[in-house]
């Protein structure tokens, strides 16, 4: 018999596990495990969505035009440069698929994203992950770790587990200091929390090894619709435009996403709400003993005494019918990542935390 075997690479990926939604026997469910955002999309973006089902007999529109014009001009950018994808994590697999092959490194942070290591490995690169500063990307360390063989380097800002993230200074250093032939990729998932924060679109425009990503799937609270898109200097994206599917998005999720990036209020009333409830609950578990890094996206990195602890208290908040995620994967055991609900949402964790130490006196 012949063997079928898959590309090299490909068994060393473990089956992605995606944030829980059910508990057995538990009804009332707050699930704070995917940082989504808790009042979902904009109203505006669900009636455009709706509209759009009358034309599913057609094929979408290839070159996303007018999503590229509506992102365009909302972030002031060149539409030209801009590529949109089936969330972001298709752009990071364009990324992936174009620049990174066999005998190739992919380099990211010890507590970086899941993806930078599935995506590179899917592409037949090898993943090289660098030391952290207590939770913080270390550009010195990713520096170091970096070879001739670098070719694409992942930092989010803010970082998904840690919502920690760094400056304009060090990022510029970081792209300035990269082997020749490497890209930085900036993954702006969660750069619209971040007052002032660009996403890092001035380190894209003065450079051309910088490239970013970001999507509609945390603030716009359409991580069900599955749009991304991408920033970068055009000759990667004539790159990265031969490897996507010419019908990638459909008109429902074009539709959805220009309604979604038209509608600034939604946004903005988004965005200071969970920058309320952010410090809220980061007091909260303070004063509970529980410490957090400061946080500059819709969740926080609570700290727990040691693993067993962790694990104790994300099965109580289970049985209260509370989801967060366990981070072990993320080489933080003693941590769970906790999204910022809704003011009563928030409240539900507190008082969930509160009633498990209680038990324990
Ligand atoms: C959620 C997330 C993404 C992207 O998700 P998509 O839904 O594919 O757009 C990318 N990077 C980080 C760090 C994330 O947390």
């Amino acid at each position: 018999m012949t063997q079928i075997t898959p590309q090299p690479g490909i068994m060393d990926i473990a089956l992605y596990q995606s944030g829980e939604s059910h508990v057995e026997g538990v009804r009332d469910i707050l699930k704070l495990s995917a940082n989504e955002n808790p009042f979902g999309p904009s109203p505006k973006a669900k009636e455009a969505i709706a509209a759009a089902i009358a034309e599913v007999h057609r094929y979408p529109n290839t070159d996303h035009a007018p999503l590229r014009a509506a992102i365009g001009e909302v972030h002031g950018l060149d539409p030209e440069r801009i590529i949109c994808g089936v969330g972001s994590d298709e752009i990071l697999q364009f990324l992936c698929q174009a620049y990174a092959g066999p005998g190739d490194e992919v380099l990211y942070t010890e507590h970086g994203f899941a993806m930078y290591r599935i995506l590179g490995l899917a592409a037949g690169a090898t993943p090289v992950e660098a030391p952290e500063r207590e939770r913080v990307t270390d550009v010195d360390a990713l520096l170091a770790a970096c070879t001739e063989r670098t070719k694409l380097v992942f930092i989010a800002n803010p970082n998904n587990p840690t919502g920690t993230m760094i400056g304009g200074n060090e990022l510029s250093r970081l792209a300035d200091g990269l082997p020749e032939g490497a890209i930085l990729v900036l993954d702006g998932a969660y750069a619209e929390f971040v007052d002032g924060y660009d996403g890092g679109v001035s380190l894209v425009d003065s450079r051309d090894n910088v490239f970013m990503t970001r999507t509609f799937s945390k603030l716009y609270g359409l991580g069900g619709l599955r749009v991304g898109w991408g920033y970068g200097p055009k000759q990667i994206i004539e790159v990265l435009s031969r490897i996507r599917q010419p019908f990638n998005l459909s008109e429902i999720q074009m539709s959805g996403a220009i309604a979604a990036v038209r509608d600034r209020d939604w946004a903005n009333r988004c965005t200071r709400e969970n920058a309320r409830m952010r410090v809220w609950l980061s007091e909260q578990l303070a004063a509970l003993g529980i410490p957090c890094d400061t946080s500059l996206a819709n969740f926080v990195l609570a700290r727990f005494a040691d693993q067993s602890e962790a694990e104790a208290v994300d099965l109580h908040l289970k049985s209260q019918g509370v989801i967060v995620r366990r981070v072990a994967g993320y080489g933080l055991p003693q941590c769970l990542r906790i999204t910022v609900g809704d003011e009563a949402g928030c409240q539900r964790v507190i008082d969930g935390i509160r009633t498990y130490q209680e038990g324990r006196k």
